[in-house]
């Protein structure tokens, strides 16, 4: 009887093992569903580089149309921001956090890195190849305790996937810039930076793509060949509005990227990513699933969706298309199935325990 229980329990967890059930090991953590959402742009100019605006005009654009916080970002120059947020900070509303962008080039390459929340002006390293250059300038902002994100990786045509997916130590770059001459969407052989993301995600380095104003032009409203602001935004989801809070939310890649698509909430376990925007009168919505190679794992013609992870899928990361060309991205989910390989081989060596004890039992109910 006790060998009958024990081949029972043997089978069943087995069975258990071999199943659809596996859990699977997800590499990077889930995005926790705590904090607040907080809009703000990390990439934006004023007069102290090529802007046409004070540091003053800048931030009060910002304040005044529904950001939460800013990164005055200019290049080669270090913008102080207490002033400005005694002006137009303000508890749990508003923040100023300082930035540069620090310009550098290698040949006829342009490589801008920018630093958020840098204690000092970051110089240009320099270096011998494109990957170098951006290698020696992402070390220089962590020295300098900020938080890098690469830039415009297709303006001047200047660094291909390949070169972004080896810089080292780098969690950010941006998937959609506003300036009217980054190239965001690719064109004459070379792919779009969604592409390139994908492709990057696929060979399992984990980036995750902000989208940014990189705005220079604010007495020009409204005319697209020109940077101006709104463009393109973050979202974070955050403890709380301060600057630190804010960085670490996105390297963790709790947020999500948007050029006018809001979500009224994202959610992402190691089983299911759930999408729900906030749906406008006028728009329709598509929410799509995509995995490894850029493959579209499911698409839900709706403004909420929920995507059940199977494991096998390399990477999940959502996309949302408004009906007028808005977009949402929101952060991959790196997950792997080799522990489902590990638990299945384990699987199969209890069945073949079970299989040999049942066989041994049935050999002793014959004898008797
Ligand atoms: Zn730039
Ligand atoms: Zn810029």
């Amino acid at each position: 009887m006790a060998v009958k229980i024990w081949i029972a329990v043997a089978l069943t967890f087995a069975l258990s093992m071999a199943g659809g059930a596996v859990p699977f090991q997800q590499q990077t953590a889930a995005p926790q569903p705590a904090g607040r959402w907080y809009k703000g742009n990390t990439h934006t100019h004023t007069l102290n580089s090529d802007g046409d605006s004070t540091p003053d005009d800048v931030v009060r654009w910002y304040r005044e149309h529904g950001y939460q916080f800013v990164v005055l970002s200019d290049h080669n120059f270090l913008t102080s921001v207490d002033g400005l947020n005694a002006l137009h900070g303000a508890d749990e509303k508003f923040l100023v956090v300082r930035g540069e962008e620090v310009t550098d080039r290698f040949e006829d390459r342009s490589l801008h890195i920018n630093g958020l929340d840098v204690d000092a002006v970051v110089p240009p390293q320099g270096g011998t190849s494109v990957t170098d250059v951006l290698q020696r300038n992402v070390d220089a902002i962590r020295r300098a305790n900020g938080i890098p994100h690469i830039n415009h990786p297709s303006f001047r045509w200047s660094i291909t996937a390949q070169e972004l997916q080896q810089v080292r130590n780098n969690r950010l770059f941006e998937i959609f810039n506003g300036h009217p001459q980054v190239n965001n969407v690719g064109g004459g052989g070379v792919p779009g930076l969604e592409e390139a993301w994908d492709a990057i995600l696929t060979n399992g380095t984990l980036l995750y793509g902000i989208a940014v104003d990189d705005a220079h032009t604010f007495k020009a409203p409204g005319n697209p060949d020109v940077a101006g602001p709104g463009r393109g935004w973050v979202s974070v989801r955050a403890p709380k509005l301060e600057a630190r809070e804010l960085l670490e939310a996105l390297e963790r890649g709790d947020f999500y990227a948007s050029t006018g698509v809001e979500l009224t909430d994202y959610h992402a376990t190691p089983r299911q990513i759930s999408v729900n925007v906030r749906a406008t009168e006028f728009s329709k919505y598509r929410i799509q699933f995509i995995g490894s190679g850029g493959r579209v794992l499911q698409e839900v013609a709706a403004p909420s969706a929920t995507y059940e992870i199977r494991g096998d899928e390399g990477y999940v990361r959502a996309r949302v298309l408004e009906s007028n060309g808005r977009l949402a991205w929101s952060q991959p989910i790196m997950v792997s199935s080799r522990r489902s390989a590990r638990e299945g081989s384990a699987a199969v060596w209890f069945i073949v325990a079970a299989v040999g004890i049942i066989r041994m039992a049935n050999r002793r109910c014959t004898q008797i």
